[in-house]
């Protein structure tokens, strides 16, 4: 199945929740939830009793959502997780914090994951100085991620960061706002991020 390019509200009408996917829209009293719209479709309005496999598959959908990532690459995710030591769920959740587009998206430099993932795609970003164009690359510890420094790419970014509609920095990230870098200073903690999502009912769906 294709990249879903369909009206971005409608997701977190069916998910029932906020997922921050159109940037400075999110955070106004129009966002569709804020609003009260119901999920999409002809029985949207009737409450529905979920199985265990249903609430199972929304907490997954959302998560999948709101990393902006289509089914095959977050399943990718979920099995490298899994042969990682620790806790699976935190392990995903740390792997999906430390993609290139979501700590573009974290340092503030794009108001949502869309907007980070197509700075990366069109070249705006580095890594420790190289040319960083796939959305999914992890960035290391200690890894500097940077705005190209190209009239176009700044100017896109000055905007975005003074228009101020990004959310606050994360604590795992020091970020240099004057030179549009930002070094990611560890992996974070589940603590350090935001708990949307039960991971745990992720981790029952894909062990089913
Ligand atoms: Fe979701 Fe943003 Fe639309 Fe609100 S405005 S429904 S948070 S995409």
């Amino acid at each position: 199945m294709g990249r879903y390019t369909g009206p971005a509200c409608r997701l977190c009408r069916r998910e029932g929740m906020k997922l921050f996917l159109k940037g400075a829209r999110c955070r106004m009293a129009k966002c569709a939830i804020e609003t009260g719209r119901v999920a999409p479709g002809m029985h949207g309005k009737r409450p529905r009793k979920m199985t265990d496999y249903g609430v199972q598959l929304r907490e997954k959908q959302r998560m999948r959502h709101y990393y902006g990532m289509q089914e095959g690459q977050f399943r990718l995710f979920f099995e490298r997780a899994l042969r990682r030591r620790g806790i699976t769920g935190e392990a995903l959740l740390q792997a999906l914090e430390t993609r290139l587009d979501n700590v573009v998206f974290r340092m503030g430099f794009a108001a949502s994951h869309r907007a980070a993932r197509q700075l990366v795609l069109h070249g705006h970003v580095t890594i420790n100085g190289h040319k960083a164009s796939v959305p999914s690359m992890k960035v290391p510890v200690n890894g500097v991620v940077a705005i190209k420094a190209m009239k176009k790419s700044q100017d896109l970014v000055r905007q975005v960061l003074e228009a101020g509609h990004v959310p606050e920095v994360a604590s795992w990230i020091a970020l240099d706002r004057e030179n549009m870098k930002g070094e990611l200073l560890r992996i974070p903690t589940r603590d350090e991020i935001a708990p949307f999502v039960n991971e745990q009912l992720v981790v029952e769906l894909y062990s089913r």
